[in-house]
């Protein structure tokens, strides 16, 4: 692939892009532009999904997402997945809401959490505990009602991020295995990608490169401050007696998210699991799901590294936590075999939002990366970096998602949450 320099100047719409990064956003990116006619390449150094990606819970979490750009953003998305689930390889789309289930110390923060995700736009109820019984079976007598929210779902990661290329791959794509070593600067724009395979040049060149993309702009003067979070799952045998097709989370969820830290309320003592003292350095998304398969995945303690190269193994301490708390909120896990645990490490922005975004210093480059909840918002991010590149309105505000804002360019603190 090469690029006539002089047309390049003045492209507004590219005829040719790199993606680096075949994760859930620039696998969507690559499609949503394989569609339009752009000659797209996807590059990744290892495989695709190797990433984040591929390693997730497959949480659509609309009901964790903070009110407004992070909410519209999820929005999209959530409104984009049906028609992939029709149109792409299947990626196990379960769409029929998520459960948080409760004990009685928790009644004092539910109704103000249900009156403030409606209010933001979220449907849900609050369902008794018989009911939350027969959404989830698994859940014992103790748990007295669930929040059951409607729009939430859950996928399979890896066979998501799988389909979307194969998809983008029948729309003509292109799928490269290299090291992405640098970007290719000439009179003052980005014009190509220098790989361990060699020279790759474009109109454009989107980074999708997750929790790796500062070490990659890093090289062209740009800065990208994140901080890196290393979240671990687990997974049971098959369940055979028991299917339920919700996604389920517990009370320590509470505990993740600034924005439900802040309802009238609140307190630590209210959700925390005692356990959660004895190791404060690890939070919890307490979740639980079943696949296709009737494999049980369990999740998700939440640490923070020092970088993207940390370890993505699992932790004691992660392991522990998950393992203690949802065995003591679900006895019925307790005894079943655990077929395989694993990490990941997944990028956080100081404000909690992705980079959506040209780099208005360097025409020809795109940014889709920051994302710590990239797969709620995957299909959404790149659908809008898409239309960023092509040249188009993006059908939301995507100023919230700017490159050019303080938190990315001038740093974050270690204390940033979830949401
Ligand atoms: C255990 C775990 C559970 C999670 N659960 C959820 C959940 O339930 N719901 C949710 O919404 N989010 C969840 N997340 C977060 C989610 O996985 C990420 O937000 C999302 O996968 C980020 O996607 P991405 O495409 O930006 O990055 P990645 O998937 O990390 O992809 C980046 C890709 O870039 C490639 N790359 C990097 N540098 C280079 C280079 N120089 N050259 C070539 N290739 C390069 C990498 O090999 C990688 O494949 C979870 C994360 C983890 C780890």
């Amino acid at each position: 692939m090469s690029v006539n320099a002089s047309s390049a100047q003045s492209v507004t719409r590219p005829e040719s892009v790199i993606i680096v990064g075949a994760g859930i956003i620039g696998a969507s990116t690559a499609l949503y532009l394989a569609r339009e006619g752009v000659s797209v390449t996807l590059v990744d150094q290892h495989s695709i999904g190797w990433g984040a990606s591929g390693r997730n819970a497959g949480y659509i979490s609309m009901l964790s997402r903070a009110p407004g750009a992070e909410l519209e953003l999820a929005q999209l998305s959530r409104s984009l997945y049906p028609q992939l689930a029709d149109e792409i390889d299947d990626f196990e789309f379960q769409a029929n809401g998520a459960v948080v289930f409760y004990y009685e110390d928790q009644l004092p923060l539910i109704d103000g959490f249900v009156a403030r995700r409606t209010a933001d736009g979220l449907p849900m109820e609050i369902v008794d505990g018989d009911r939350a019984r027969e959404l989830c079976p698994l859940l014992p007598e103790d748990v007295v009602g669930a929040i059951h929210s409607k729009s939430d779902c859950y996928i399979h990661p890896g066979k998501f991020t799988e389909a979307l290329v194969a998809a983008a791959v029948k729309e003509g794509a292109n799928v490269v295995f290299a090291d992405g070593l640098g970007l290719e600067l000439r009179d003052g724009r980005c014009v190509g990608v220098d790989t361990s395979e060699g020279l790759l040049t474009a109109d454009a060149v989107a980074v999708c490169t997750g929790s790796w993309t500062s070490q990659l702009l890093a090289k062209a003067g740009l800065p990208f401050h994140l901080v890196h979070l290393r979240m671990q799952m687990a997974q049971t045998a098959p369940v055979e007696d028991t299917r339920f097709d919700v996604a389920v989370y517990g009370p320590s969820l509470f505990h993740e998210y600034a924005f439900v830290r802040e309802l009238p309320g609140y307190d630590d003592d209210l959700v925390l699991h005692p356990l959660q003292h004895i190791m404060p350095e690890v939070g919890l998304l307490e979740l639980v799901c079943q696949r296709a398969d009737g494999r049980l995945w369990l999740g998700c303690p939440i640490e923070f590294v020092d970088g993207p190269d940390d370890s993505q193994e699992p932790t004691v301490a992660g392991m522990a936590q998950t393992f203690a708390v949802l065995g003591d909120h679900i006895p019925a896990l307790q005894h079943l075999p655990v077929e395989r645990i694993w990490a990941g490490i997944a990028p956080q922005t100081g404000d909690g939002k992705p980079v959506l975004s040209k780099v208005p210093s360097l025409p020809g480059l795109f940014i889709g990366a920051g994302h710590a909840y990239g797969a709620t918002v995957g299909p959404g991010s790149g659908r809008v970096l898409a239309d960023l590149v092509l040249g188009q309105e993006p059908s939301i505000d995507a100023e919230p998602f700017r490159y050019d804002r303080a938190v990315i360019t001038e740093g974050v603190s270690r204390s940033v949450t979830l949401g």
